[in-house]
């Protein structure tokens, strides 16, 4: 069955690193039997450009029935003066509610080779491999009421409201036990459970769903300690889930653990399986058209799009195997550039995947 990709570079190095990623696919095609169309159009900045709306319906729809997306990154300082509804970000949250995006997967990955890389020490976190399943779509950055008021001692005060619906925590939940199933069965869930309702809920829900899973091996965590490992002992962890606030903090720690920026992909899922895959980083307009980028955090989401949405493992498996041979070979993008490795720009860097696959 021929499964179909869509594909938005949009702005900045985006086409730049999208175009190795595609190179990738390509020889996977044609050397491997992988069988996809490849749609193309545009978001973000890119869209604002000949359609006026960074998400256009003519994305959108194409959006709609594609199998798997695979996105470069969006934003440009061309854009900033833009009413903020038509900004190229805003693009990327529409894309995201419009197809239910609710798990995100935040990969921190350190390869042995770039443990140097890490203000941690190198024996702390050579080796890295945790994924971070953060709720995308739900909890106290959505929830109602929320506002910014004025009470009748003219005192000005502002609230928030942290809700998760059961049916919430639930899809959340097997989507973790899913990914924890193709790892190492392994799933630390994070809370705040000894002082919010909100979090007992999800422990609760998070434990039921796990009775669907016995062979995961699942424990629980409050957030301020899941920070403190992080940092003090982060190899402890396989898989993570969390809710929106709590995963945006972790999942940030979690990626500077690994010290580059350029290195690390990323994946948001809906019920379906439906994905888009991009790298954790922006638009990077200051290095753009220069051929610097670093194009291996998209060639590793397309590597994530295999496995979670597409069913390729295999092939999956042989793009993150390209990926260690090049960096074992001494091939550094400027970002991750050490002195005795060999630096290269971005399509020569596409190359030696390209060839490491082949090899
Ligand atoms: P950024 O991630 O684009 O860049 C931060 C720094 O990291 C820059 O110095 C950049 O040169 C470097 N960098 C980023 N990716 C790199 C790569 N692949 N190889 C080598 N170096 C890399 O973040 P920013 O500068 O804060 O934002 C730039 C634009 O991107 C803004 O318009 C912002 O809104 C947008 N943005 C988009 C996304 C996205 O599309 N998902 C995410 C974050 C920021």
């Amino acid at each position: 069955m021929t499964q179909k990709i869509l594909v938005l570079s949009g702005d900045g190095i985006g086409k730049e690193i999208v175009a190795e990623a595609l190179k990738v696919i390509e020889v996977l095609s044609s050397d491997f039997g992988l069988a996809v169309d490849l749609e193309y159009a545009e978001i973000g900045g890119a869209a604002y450009d000949v359609a006026g709306h960074p998400y256009p319906e003519a994305t959108q729809k194409k959006a709609a029935t594609a199998d798997a997306i695979l996105l470069g990154a969006v934003g440009g300082y061309e854009y900033e003066a833009l009413p903020r509804e038509l900004r190229p970000e805003r693009g990327l949250l529409a894309i995201r509610a419009d197809l239910d995006l609710f798990s995100n997967l935040r990969p921190a990955i350190l390869n042995e080779t770039l443990a140097g890389a890490s203000s941690l020490r190198a024996e702390v976190v050579a080796g890295l491999d945790i994924m971070i399943v953060r709720e995308l779509t739900g909890g106290i950055y959505f929830g109602q009421p929320r506002a910014i008021e004025t009470n009748e001692k003219g005192e000005r005060f502002a609230y928030n409201t942290m809700i998760y619906k059961e049916s919430e925590i639930e899809r959340i939940a097997h989507s973790a036990f899913k990914i924890a199933m193709q790892r190492d069965k392994r799933l630390c869930s994070v809370d705040k459970a000894n002082v919010l309702e909100v979090s007992e809920l999800w422990r609760e829900v998070v434990i039921r769903v796990g009775a669907d899973y016995p062979d995961v091996e699942l424990t629980h965590m409050y957030v301020d300690n899941a920070a403190m490992q992080l940092v003090k002992a982060p190899k402890q962890f396989d898989v993570m889930v969390t809710g929106n606030l709590f995963g945006d903090i972790l999942s940030d720690a979690a990626a500077m653990l690994t010290g580059s920026i350029g290195m690390l992909p990323s994946a948001s899922l809906n019920a379906k399986g439906l994905g888009m895959y991009e790298p954790i980083h922006g638009s990077a307009p200051d290095i753009a058209g220069q051929n610097v980028a670093n194009p291996l955090a998209t060639i590793m989401s397309v590597s994530m799009m295999l496995r979670y949405s597409l069913d390729h493992v295999a092939l999956a498996d042989k793009i993150d195997r390209a990926v260690e041979k090049v960096l074992a070979q001494g091939y550094r993008t400027a970002d991750i550039f050490e002195a005795g490795m060999k630096q290269v720009g971005t399509a020569e860097m596409g190359d030696a995947v390209v060839a490491a696959l082949k090899a």
